[in-house]
């Protein structure tokens, strides 16, 4: 029988090892699957922006011929939170990939702290934006190791106190293993909405002066919701922060608002402004309202 079980147990490791292999090979592709397609310039610039005061100025930007962005200007001042909305394809998420330099604009000039970013090295860059994806990539490891990939030289003290800041403690505290609690593969074991915030302290323990999140389109139900919007609003106090959101209610406490369509900013302003105006945003604004009531019964 011993002899059996020895091979078998064997096998079995071998198959553990392999998945995991694979598991590794996946994220590597997936991780050059967002490789910038830019190149440092010689004499670029190491060090990375601090304060992260963000501009865009005429920007437009195309892929495969087709027109992206078209002419979009606006100003962030260190500290303060713009929110980016707009229908699907409008060109939300394109601003964070050229903020973040995947691809470099047609025309105009995307600069931080009045650097312009084709001028920074792309380390520096990076260094200087934390961004909470749409999907946040997980892996089969402890809460507190998935949120530790943010910095991994952070301290345990410091992973506490990213979790305090995400609106997770509480969650941490009711697992039976707390914050060494496997999340599974993928996050499996996570909800939707506890996968973002794990993603949220991850992006405030990198440090980073600018914030960036972009609002998963999947619907959340309501505590969940709230609930990442309490971590957002404690996670954004003393960034810059950019936030692509569907879902209206998450951005009424931006200081700025601007609404994009087919690629033009086509109103800007404070959520009481734009409802004010009764424009494209407060037809949104209402839609996403009747549809909420409608839910609710
Ligand atoms: P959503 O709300 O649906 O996420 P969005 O406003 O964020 O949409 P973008 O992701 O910025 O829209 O995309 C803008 C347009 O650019 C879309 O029509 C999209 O199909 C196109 N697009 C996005 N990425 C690429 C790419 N890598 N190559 C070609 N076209 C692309």
């Amino acid at each position: 029988m011993m002899q059996l079980f020895i091979p078998l147990n064997f096998l079995g490791f071998v198959y553990r090892e392999i998945r995991g292999a694979l598991a590794n090979i996946e994220r590597m592709f997936d991780i050059l699957a967002k490789q910038p397609q830019v190149l440092d310039h010689v004499d670029a610039i190491e060090a990375s922006p601090t304060v992260g005061a963000i501009k865009f100025t005429d920007v437009s930007f195309h892929y495969d011929q087709r027109a992206i962005l078209n002419s979009v200007s606006f100003d962030v001042p260190a500290g303060k939170k713009i929110a980016v909305v707009g229908d699907s394809g409008a060109g939300k998420s394109t601003i964070i990939k050229l903020l973040f330099r995947f691809y470099d604009v047609d025309r105009g000039s995307i600069t931080i702290d009045g650097i312009d970013v084709r001028q920074l090295s792309q380390q520096a860059l990076r260094r200087s934006i934390a961004v909470v994806p749409q999907d946040t990539v997980l892996f089969n490891d402890s809460i507190y190791e998935n949120i530790r990939y943010g910095r991994s030289d952070a301290t345990h003290d410091e992973i506490i106190a990213a979790i305090k800041l995400a609106h997770l403690s509480d969650f941490i505290e009711s697992l039976p293993d707390k914050g060494n609690t496997k999340v599974g593969e993928r996050g499996l074991k996570l909800s939707g909405g506890e996968k973002q915030r794990v993603a949220i302290a991850r992006a405030v323990l990198k440090g980073a002066p600018i914030l960036v999140f972009d609002e998963a389109t999947s619907s959340l139900d309501s505590r969940s919701e709230q609930a990442i919007l309490s971590a957002l609003r404690d996670a954004a106090k003393g960034h810059t922060s950019l936030v692509v959101a569907h879902r209206l209610s998450t951005i009424i406490d931006a200081d700025q608002i601007v609404v994009l369509s087919k690629g033009k900013i086509v109103e800007h302003g404070t959520h009481a402004s734009l409802l004010a105006q009764q424009g494209l945003y407060a037809r949104l604004w209402h839609i996403q309202h009747e549809q909420k009531d409608l839910a609710n019964g």
